[in-house]
């Protein structure tokens, strides 16, 4: 069975394989291109946007219950393909 996951931003269901995940390390958010890192995390979809509308919105805030700093959003661009 796969299971799926939900994007933090438009919750859409899919395998993991079409996220980024986040994880918090400590009090650094990292992205976990292994899905493997333990520790608590959050899916945001590659492309279609979410990665812009999560610093927006500040979606990781809520998934993580707690301050996530600019660096973590950009660290995310750096992986996200933006929409066209
Ligand atoms: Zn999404």
């Amino acid at each position: 069975m796969i299971s799926l996951r939900v994007c933090a931003v438009c919750h859409k269901k899919a395998p993991k394989e079409e996220f980024l995940r986040v994880v918090r390390v400590g009090d650094e958010y990292v992205v976990d291109l292994t899905y493997k890192v333990n520790g608590r995390g959050a899916y945001i979809c590659r492309e279609g946007g979410c990665v812009e509308s999560a610093k927006k919105k500040n979606a990781l805030k809520r998934s993580f219950k707690a301050f996530v700093p600019d660096e973590a959003y950009e660290e995310l661009a750096k992986y996200g393909k933006p929409k066209d």
